[in-house]
């Protein structure tokens, strides 16, 4: 079902008329984490005036150490229902374990499944009973083909509803956090005819990285980005290193814009 074989069209997955593929770039942005009300409708604000079209901020974070914050869960859900209706935004937050997945239909706009969890076989069958939009990282280790075919379990169980995302992979390279693979992008477009975005906050893991990687993708096709801002990202709970200040964001925002136009 990901071939683009059996389906040479492009797929567009359209989230309140922000669309992804067949030509459309949206672009998602937010916190790593939401932490709290305050926080998360500023964050909203800020990247909805800069052209944003979708809010991300994670509520359940699957973090290396199980002493780091683990995000504020329901609560943050309920925050970020209240960032969308302060804004209208859509919002985009990570889905850990099947069991909080009635909960996740019921409030959010996007399910974003993270690298950690790219081959949880059981997640994504149950995200696959859905009809909601899906966002499925490429795992920091896996292969466009095995993300490929993480996308084929959860066409397979009827939700064709997904946007692929390259958000760095793991090689002897230790400057950056991750190791951002551009040729990914040609490569999934070839292959298949899903959307796919890139993520080059977790791929650099440094926030002055972020914008030239931001270009970067958008020259080689990428169908859209997904960037961590935040207000304060010295004090940030989680990934401050490469999260961008909304001013920042704004700048590249009119930035990406000009070069879209040039295209
Ligand atoms: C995230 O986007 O919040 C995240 C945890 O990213 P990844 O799954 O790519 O590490
Ligand atoms: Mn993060």
């Amino acid at each position: 079902k990901v071939n683009r074989l059996f389906k040479p069209k492009d797929t567009i997955v359209d989230i309140g008329g922000n669309k992804f593929g067949g030509g459309y770039f949206s672009v998602i942005a937010g916190p790593c984490s939401v932490e709290g009300e305050d926080q998360i409708i500023s964050i909203a604000k800020s990247v909805k005036s800069s052209g944003a079209g979708l809010l991300r901020g994670g509520a359940f974070k699957p973090r290396t150490s199980p002493y780091s914050f683990q995000g504020m869960g329901l609560d943050g859900l309920d925050l970020l229902k209240k960032a969308r209706k302060e804004t209208g935004l859509p919002i985009v937050t990570e889905l850990m374990s099947p069991h909080m997945i009635e909960r996740f239909v019921e409030d959010v706009d996007v399910i974003q499944i993270g690298a950690r969890n790219m081959q949880n076989f059981d997640l994504l069958k149950e995200v696959g009973k859905t009809n909601k939009p899906i966002l499925l990282k490429r795992g920091m280790s896996a292969t466009i083909e095995e993300l490929l075919m993480a996308a084929e379990y959860i066409m397979s169980s009827g939700n064709e509803n997904i946007i692929l995302c390259e958000r760095g992979i793991r090689t002897f390279e230790k400057y950056t956090r991750n190791t951002i693979d551009l040729s990914a992008i040609p490569v999934i477009k070839k292959k298949s005819h899903l959307p796919v975005i890139v993520d080059p906050s977790h791929a650099a893991g440094l926030w002055w990285m972020v914008e030239p990687l931001a270009k970067a993708a958008m020259a080689v096709g990428a169908d859209g980005l997904m960037v961590e801002v935040h207000n304060d990202p010295a004090n940030a709970l989680c990934d401050g290193e490469q999260s961008i200040k909304p001013s920042r964001f704004e700048e590249m925002m009119v930035k990406l814009r000009k070069i879209a136009e040039i295209e």
